[in-house]
């Protein structure tokens, strides 16, 4: 019998990847296999719902250390449609896959549904300016970002939990891991983030903003000038379309313009606060509460009146 299988290198990502997988499930009724790369994994994903969960011991996290043992589960449960988690590493497994099954793929996926044989996927366009539908014929592979859905509550029966040996690649190896010189911090779980753009003048500046988000218990964000261009906070700060795509409670955008790419990757958040000097800058256009005003006056006064 086809099935449904989902598999993330990240388990955060991996549990979010249950709710389109259970979803899918209901209209074609087919099973959920979910691959893993830990035990820990495999059985969390059981425990929400999978119908079975494959342990892929040593795989390696590397895509030429896991991608053809994925392939191989693939096949062996005739799998209709492929969910895997869209992070660098998992666009390239998902592409690898595909290209073995012979079958199509849709990347960035927000919606999904099953119509005529087809998968229909909705996915962002023009950087965030149209959304598009796809239609790729089954058996179907997808990828879907960090955040686009919540993982599901734990299912009333956990599923099975299988361990399978993995025969990796020999002509690869790992031969070092060097750090990327991040903090380690991830945007994308924050609560609350304090974002920063080209408002501010000078690196020390940001100080200010550092204030504020410790007096709100936020994490740091930026514009993708703040972390490509100027090299003031690392990459995996940046939001946006070709940066990290978050969802909190709270999202204080001070001194970024909003433009549609940067915007894309925070439209989401549940409440969008803005500090700019300039009332015309699109910001205000998405925020739900707008102070229009210098960051350099208005941040000392919010982190002061904060702090009472
Ligand atoms: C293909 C493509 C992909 C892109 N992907 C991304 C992405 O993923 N993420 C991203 O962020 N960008 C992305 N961009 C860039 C994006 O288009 C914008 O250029 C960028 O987001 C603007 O950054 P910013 O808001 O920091 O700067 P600006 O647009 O220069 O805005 C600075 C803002 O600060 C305000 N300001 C100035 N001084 C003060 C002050 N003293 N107090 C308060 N406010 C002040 C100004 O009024 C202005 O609105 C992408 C662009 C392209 C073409």
């Amino acid at each position: 019998m086809p099935g449904i299988i989902i598999f993330s290198e990240d388990s955060m990502l991996a549990a979010q990847l249950m709710t389109p997988a259970l979803e899918l499930k209901q209209s074609l009724n087919q099973p959920i296999t979910a691959l893993a790369l830990s035990e820990a994994d495999a059985k969390a994903l059981a425990a929400l719902g999978a119908d079975h969960a494959v342990f892929l011991q040593s795989a390696g996290k590397w895509v030429d250390g896991c991608a053809e043992a994925i392939f191989a589960q693939v096949n062996k449960a005739a799998a209709s449609i492929v969910l895997i988690g869209g992070t660098l590493r998992g666009k390239t497994i998902a592409a690898y896959v595909a290209a073995r099954m012979n079958a199509g793929m849709t990347t960035d996926a927000k919606t999904l549904k099953v119509e005529n044989g087809k998968l229909l996927a909705t996915r962002v366009l023009y950087a965030g300016l149209a959304l598009c539908e796809e239609a790729v014929v089954l058996p179907a592979v997808a990828t879907i970002r960090s955040r686009t859905f919540l993982a599901p509550p734990a299912a009333a029966t956990p599923g099975t939990v299988e361990s399978v040996t993995v025969e990796t690649d020999a002509r690869v190896t790992l031969g070092a891991v060097s750090p990327t010189g991040d903090t380690g911090v991830d945007i994308t779980t924050a609560g609350k983030l304090v974002a920063v753009g080209r408002g501010f003048r000078k690196k020390e500046d940001l100080k200010l903003a550092e204030e504020l988000a410790a007096v709100l218990k936020a994490e740091l964000a930026c514009t993708r000038g703040i972390a490509e261009d100027e090299h003031w906070l690392p990459i995996a700060r940046y939001v946006g379309i070709s940066g990290q795509t978050v969802k909190p409670d709270l999202y204080l955008a001070v001194g970024l313009s909003g433009q549609v790419q940067h915007m894309v990757g925070c439209r989401e958040s549940k409440v969008i606060v803005a500090v700019n000097t300039d009332e015309r800058a699109p910001i205000f256009e998405a925020a739900d509460y707008g102070i229009v005003g210098d960051l350099y006056e208005v941040l000392p006064l919010l982190t002061a009146a904060l702090r009472k």
